[in-house]
């Protein structure tokens, strides 16, 4: 067995706010069977205290963490096999994991997640008993930017050497900055402050401090893994990944195959195999979401609203779903100016849009749409068109990162030789977008062609397990090669 620990700042299904979380929540299961004991580490925040099961042990104690005592809980939630860092003058408060009640970042979110990450490089060099059996990470897995400080930290302490880090970017356009001031404060080795080491334009960069202090680098497909080389895609990091490049691979993320299951879905109105199947859920979708029955395409989004996804090129491109007879569907929430766009555009009858965080509604939409809109200016790997191949609802998607990876765009060529799964447009634009959305409509109107897709789409593999044996054969590698 190896014993990985797994740090981040979310983990599905006791707190999350993206994609990351999900990840996080899902490793552990996966990678079970390839012979990997992992454990995760998370902040002690409300919700994931209360979650924890009765039984939960302190295994690690420090006095005066960033300014208040802390503890580990060393217990199991939604099971998994739980590191909680007990920490209440970081984690206890109401609102969101990351922004305070003003909408911005918690001015001590340093200070949140430094601990988080010395806390990560101490269980890996110390090791930790909990119920009386020692155990040790040979691995520490690090997630963005909140765990990026840990193999720095590792570096510092008697034992680290023993252990390896792996450090995966979900998204590099989240680099955890702070001004250097906070340098000694964080227990940072001051030298480190260099080009070479975490100084990012003057300031800390708590992303690229894991970026070039890890053994290995991971990303969440093979396609960002290459984009975040460019200039355009590496947000002022690709310099440094490209030094490191041959530590970087790309390993594809997966979906939770039980929870994203048509066949067994407790929250779609009618479960279903085949796609002829799914039609009951289109119905119930339209009468939930207040929408008429339509010659065209019924289309959804789940999404968080950021200038990312791409929501405003969709909104430009909408005549061209429209005009054909098409129907929007969209739940998310984020930026207020897209939201308030978004409800602008609701006044049409065919769109219909739901600001907020709802998961038994992203299912719904899921199953009853007949395809998923993902136009994202860029996409790490990306879960919503994952969840529309499975569900047979035809992912329409910009090609970039895990989009482009993971569908297969209806040429004519793949329509001959029957493999195609969805739509991709290039460059990422609404012009393309509104010419992605007209060939849709084409597809959609060719009831045999429509069909064939959603049958390749729902065969398609979309779980965790090529993915769980790449993480596994990395932890196993980055070991030998020690
Ligand atoms: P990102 O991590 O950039 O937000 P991903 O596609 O990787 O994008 O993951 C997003 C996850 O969050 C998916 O599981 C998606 O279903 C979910 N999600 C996003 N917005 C909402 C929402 N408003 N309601 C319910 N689920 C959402």
């Amino acid at each position: 067995m190896t014993a990985v620990l797994s740090v981040a700042s979310e983990c599905a299904p006791l707190v999350k706010t993206g994609g990351l979380a999900d990840v996080v929540g899902a490793l552990p299961e996966a990678l079970r069977p390839e012979g990997v004991s992992m454990r995760v580490l998370l902040p002690g925040y409300p919700a994931v205290l209360e979650a924890l099961e009765t039984g939960a042990t302190a295994v690690m104690t420090e006095n005066d963490l960033f300014g208040g005592p802390a503890r580990v809980l060393a217990g199991r939630a939604a099971e998994l096999d739980l590191l909680v860092l007990d920490a209440p003058h970081l984690y206890e408060r109401a609102g969101s994991i990351y922004l305070g009640p003003d909408g911005r970042d918690w001015p001590d979110n340093p200070q949140r997640f430094a601990a988080l990450s010395w806390i990560a490089a101490r269980i890996a060099a110390e090791g930790i008993a909990p119920g009386g059996e020692s155990w040790r990470p040979d691995t520490l897995h690090c997630h963005d930017w909140q765990a990026g400080l840990a193999p720095d930290y590792l570096a510092q302490m008697s034992g680290g050497a023993n252990v390896r880090t792996v450090m995966t970017v979900h998204n590099i356009a989240f680099q955890g900055l702070f001004e250097p001031h906070l340098i000694e404060a964080l227990r940072l080795p001051r030298h480190r402050f260099t080009t070479e080491g975490f100084e990012y334009y003057g300031r800390v960069s708590a992303l690229k401090a894991g970026l070039v202090a890890a053994d290995r680098l991971t990303t969440v497909s093979p396609t960002y893994a290459a984009e975040l080389l460019r200039p355009d895609f590496g947000m002022g990091l690709d310099g440094v990944l490209r030094a490191r490049r041959r530590a970087l691979t790309g390993i594809l993320n997966g979906i939770d195959e039980t929870a994203w299951s048509p066949a067994s879905d407790p929250h779609i109105a009618r479960t279903y195999r085949l796609p002829a199947r799914k039609r009951p859920n289109k119905a119930a979708l339209q009468a939930e979401m207040g929408l008429p029955d339509a010659p065209g395409p019924l289309c959804c989004v789940v999404s968080r609203l950021t200038d990312q996804k791409g929501i405003d090129l969709l909104l430009e491109a909408l005549p061209a779903l429209l005009d054909r007879g098409g129907q929007l569907a969209l739940l998310g929430s984020g930026d207020p100016a897209l939201e308030r766009a978004l409800r602008e555009a609701a006044h049409d009858p065919n769109v219909s849009v739901r600001i907020g965080y709802d998961e038994a509604l992203s299912h719904r939409l899921i199953a009853g749409a007949d395809a998923i809109l993902v136009p994202s200016r860029f996409e790490p790997c990306g879960l919503t068109q994952l969840y529309g191949l499975r569900y047979g609802t035809v992912p329409l998607v910009a090609l970039t990162g895990g989009l482009a990876d993971t569908v297969i765009h209806a040429s004519p060529a793949a329509i001959d030789r029957g493999v195609a799964t969805g739509v991709q447009f290039h460059p990422v634009d609404a012009a393309p977008l509104a010419v992605a959305l007209d060939r849709l409509c084409d597809l959609y109107a060719r009831p045999d062609i429509w069909a064939q897709m959603q049958r390749n789409a729902m065969k398609q593999p979309v779980g965790w397990s090529v993915s769980a044996k790449a993480y596994a054969a990395l932890y196993r590698d980055a070991t030998a090669e020690a």
